[in-house]
């Protein structure tokens, strides 16, 4: 599964690498050959000069065995750096196809860390260990054929050592994984609380909470201190053993090679034998620090292994929300239409929107009204195909979601979201965002910033379209952003624009002047309005009114001040608070007063009828005498 993400310059810096390496282990196994000659004429007291040369040879040897060190750990620093740059990229891409069900699963702060910290911990391991991990075996392999033909004890000494050395490491990995795997999950938790604790200092600073959150930081940072105490108490054993494992088998080999040369009669026989247990223990030796290099690095194995797995988890997982393949013109423009609908938030057991049901054409708009938790941005977030229905259908353009590819889908809705986000980088770059960008001028997106009531504020900057906008525009007001954002979706020019609670922090002037500019300019784009103010859903064509997932009410504005008991409730409220009165409006609903005979300050059952504006001052014919008809959102005061 590693290969499969090897590109082919990956392969070719392994490639290197293996063949410095190769070099190398040739160079260093040449060099207990020349042991072995310099110590035979010693012994025996012939040929200083040989002496000399090979102890040259071994010079050389040596030195080159370094520059092919050098040459292998640069082409494994470009491996790792390489490989992972590739793991990161496919993840970044990986993330932004995930749809919100996926992200809250895997939680963004793991995100964070699976993209910054696993990343990191991956390539520092791959940079410290491709070298140790292509050498211990070639090592390991070549010197134990260099050393077959030797005295059977000798290399029974040297079995019985390695596999002490495998088994101390297998039991001790075998004890620490599970501690490993932990340290990212910990990590994830300390991650989080920073996080947290810089995205909401000001509320911490003002509930007097620092006391309280330093208490939560120091659990999650106590838990992985603690964790990797474990691991290394567990761990630290390892390296004495190993040591202590190659001295007594150097002893071994020594007191047996005592022995054998001992029992041995022969003059020159004895220099043989020994100039070859001199050579022997020198092979015996590298393949023991085969063996020692592999436990240095095994060390960065388990983080490392865990690291790639939660990367790859990103990076290979299936979408929660599969997409189709449709991608072409299904011959309607700019419709939407839910069929009684029901959808249930994984892990929830009441449904967040039930029995669904609604059409508008292209060029209507529709608006969604109803307090907090009512499922409006759920209703939204279902036309954008971040989750799919428990049952009914969503059809975009008379075709159903599901059958889109994603990007057939999203190019025909702007979205704006409930929470503006502002990217580092221009007002331009923020307007005139995304794959359509290039195609657009900066008269479209003058043209975007005045439907979204942006223009103003914008020309006020000392750099206009150029002024720099901050990481969440921490540099604008919450109004400010939410009119870029609008701007954003409209610069798109999509079929239909969905507007999730995007008038919230916008005053009532603006938020009418919007409204106005929205219909009188993007006239054939169809709405999708959510809002909580009464106000600023009047003039759709269609209104639904949401309760608990339900819509307890839909039709227009006449219709629902009239038939919905909860709009109504809603309206006064607003109008109380807001101290507005109706005005007239276009169509049907001010065609002719319907006056129901009852005052408008309470129970006005003529809104937007011409008879209660007819009236100048603040009253109206229906009303009692100078009674103050109330203000709903921005109307005519
Ligand atoms: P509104 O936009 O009307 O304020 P939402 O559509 O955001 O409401 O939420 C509707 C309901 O669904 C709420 O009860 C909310 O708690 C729940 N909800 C919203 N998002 C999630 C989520 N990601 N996971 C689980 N429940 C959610
Ligand atoms: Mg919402």
């Amino acid at each position: 599964m590693l290969f499969g993400y090897f590109t082919k310059k990956d392969w070719a810096y392994v490639a290197l690498c293996t063949a410095c390496i190769v070099f190398q282990v040739y160079l260093d196994l040449k060099i207990p050959e020349f042991m072995n000659e310099i110590t035979y004429a010693v012994q025996t007291g012939t040929g200083s000069e040989l002496v000399a040369r090979d102890g040259y040879r071994m010079l050389s040897c040596a030195l080159l065995s370094l520059a092919a060190s050098v040459g292998a750990g640069f082409f494994a620093a470009k491996f790792s750096a390489s490989f992972v740059r590739t793991l990161r990229q496919r993840m970044f891409a990986k993330v932004q196809e995930l749809s919100s069900q996926d992200i809250s699963e895997i939680s963004a702060a793991s995100l964070v860390t699976r993209s910054t910290n696993d990343p990191y911990q991956l390539q520092n391991f791959f940079g410290r260990s491709v070298q140790i991990l292509v050498k211990s075996p070639i090592l390991a392999v070549w010197a134990v054929l260099k050393m077959s033909g030797a005295e059977w004890q000798w290399t029974a000494i040297t079995v019985v050592g390695v596999l002490i050395i495998a088994a101390t490491i297998a039991s001790v990995m075998w004890c620490v994984m599970k501690l490993f795997r932990r340290i990212q999950w910990l990590k994830d938790d300390v991650n989080r609380e920073v996080r947290e604790n810089l995205t909401g200092s000001k509320v911490v600073r003002a509930y007097n909470a620092q006391e309280y959150r330093l208490s939560k930081f120091d659990e999650a940072s106590s838990a992985l201190l603690d964790n990797n105490v474990r691991i290394f108490s567990r761990m630290a054993p390892m390296a004495g053993i190993s040591s202590t494992v190659i001295n007594v088998m150097t002893i071994g080999i020594y007191w047996t090679g005592a022995l054998i040369i001992t029992g041995v009669s022969d003059q020159d026989d004895k220099f043989h034998l020994f100039s070859d247990m001199v050579v022997f223990s020198s092979y015996a030796l590298q393949v023991m620090s085969a063996f020692m290099m592999l436990t240095g690095i095994i060390r960065g194995f388990p983080s490392a292994k865990v690291a790639y797995g939660r990367m790859t988890d990103v990076i290979e997982r299936e979408r929660g929300v599969p997409e189709g393949d449709f991608d072409g013109d299904t011959g309607i423009g700019g419709t939407v239409e839910f069929r009684n609908v029901t959808f249930t938030y994984p892990g929830r057991r009441t449904p967040a929107l039930e029995g669904i049901s609604f059409k508008i054409e292209r060029g209507q708009t529709l608006a969604v009204l109803g307090s907090t938790g009512s499922g409006k941005s759920t209703l939204v977030k279902l036309i954008l195909r971040q989750y799919d229905p428990d049952s009914g259908q969503i059809l975009v353009d008379g075709k159903d979601v599901r059958e889109y590819t994603r990007r057939a889908l999203y190019s025909r809705l702007g979205y704006v979201p409930q929470t503006p986000v502002i990217f580092t980088g221009s007002v331009e770059y923020n307007v005139n965002f995304g794959e359509t960008a290039p195609y657009r001028t900066r008269e479209d997106v003058w043209r975007a910033l005045e439907i979204a009531q942006a223009d103003g504020f914008v020309r006020n900057l000392p750099e206009g379209l150029d002024a720099e906008l901050s990481q969440y525009g921490r540099n604008v007001s919450g109004g400010q952003k939410q009119r870029i954002t609008i701007a954003r979706a409209v610069c798109k020019d999509p079929e239909t624009l969905l507007l999730d609670d995007s008038f919230s922090a916008l005053d009532f002037k603006t938020d009418k002047a919007l409204r106005q500019a929205l219909r009188e300019r993007m006239g054939g784009t169809t709405k999708v309005v959510v809002a909580q103010r009464v106000g600023t859903v009047m003039d759709a064509d269609l209104i639904i009114v949401l309760d608990d997932g339900k819509a307890v009410g839909t039709g227009t504005h006449d219709d629902l001040m009239r038939d919905c008991i909860l709009y109504r409730d809603t309206a006064r409220a607003q109008m109380e608070e807001g101290r507005c009165r109706p005005e007239a409006r276009p169509g049907p609903a001010s065609r002719g007063p319907r006056t129901s005979g009852r005052p408008c300050t309470r129970s006005c059952a003529t809104w937007g009828s011409t008879s209660c504006t007819s009236s100048p001052g603040w009253s109206c014919r229906s009303c009692r005498p100078r009674r103050s008809c109330w203000r709903l959102g921005s109307w005519r005061r």
